[in-house]
């Protein structure tokens, strides 16, 4: 981990009048998994979409030195920041190829889409039994894998993750958080992870923040987190 490679500065932002973070500062370092903690509606998501130019925004991002705040959705992706949202969305009409190819609408580099189309089949080679299938016939599971698969097409340099948990099974939820890993790690993407089942979160990320009523409230290395009694009394289920 070296230096902090997305910070985030009383940030703001909100739904019309709705205004939903108050003045949210992190910061997340090169190559990091950073965990996004904290109780319905406290604005996780929001966050997220904040930092993939989704809703509009007040105070200051950075991307390695890159001021992102206030741009649109589809410059932010051209600058490297891939946003898998809750519910996955995927092009359910479209083949796991179509969807994957996709995910590169960036880029103009044939040879280097062809070669991570291959690269994301040796993360997830289910997609790969699957890539001339729609897309809406896939599970659950293998609907999040493509979301990401998607996204990975991007080659992100940031890859914001909301809830990929939800609705899976637990152990199909491990094996989608050993791949994230080993992305991580092979690649050094830096992921950004809004995760309910805080324990998934806190085992995959180095680092983690709890946000409530839209600040963050805590922040630390996922293993001082952990051992924090009030993290474990309104996350873990324990203590
Ligand atoms: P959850 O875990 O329940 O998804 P969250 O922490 O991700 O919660 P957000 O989804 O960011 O929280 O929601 C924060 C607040 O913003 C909530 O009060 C929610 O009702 C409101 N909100 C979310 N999306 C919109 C929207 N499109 N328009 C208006 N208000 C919204």
């Amino acid at each position: 981990m070296s230096g902090d490679f997305l910070t985030v500065t009383d940030l703001h932002a909100g739904y019309g009048d709705a205004r939903v973070l108050h003045g949210v500062d992190l910061a997340v370092g090169r190559g990091e998994i950073c965990a996004i903690l904290g109780p319905n509606g406290a604005g996780k998501t929001t966050l997220l979409r904040a930092l993939s130019g989704m809703v509009r925004v007040r105070g200051g991002v950075r991307l390695d030195g890159t001021a992102l705040a206030g741009r649109p959705p589809d410059a932010l992706a051209r600058l490297g920041v891939a946003h898998v949202p809750e519910g996955r969305g995927t092009f359910t009409p479209l083949t796991v190829e179509e969807n994957l190819r996709l995910g590169a609408f960036t880029r103009r580099d044939r040879d280097g889409i062809e070669a991570d189309l291959e690269r994301v089949c040796a993360y997830f080679p289910v997609l790969r039994a699957r890539l001339g299938q729609v897309a809406g016939s896939l599970s659950g599971g293998e609907q999040q894998m493509l979301a990401i698969g998607r996204a990975l097409m991007l080659r992100p340099r940031l890859l914001l993750l909301d809830e990929p948990s939800l609705g899976l099974a637990p152990l199909v939820t491990a094996e989608l958080f050993r791949i994230v890993r080993t992305v991580n790690e092979q690649e050094r993407t830096t992921v950004v992870v809004v995760e309910q089942n805080a324990h998934l979160a806190l085992d995959v990320a180095h680092r983690a923040h709890v946000l409530e009523s839209g600040r963050i409230v805590l922040s630390g290395s996922a293993a001082r987190l952990r051992a924090d009694e009030q993290v474990a009394r309104s996350y873990l289920g324990y203590r």
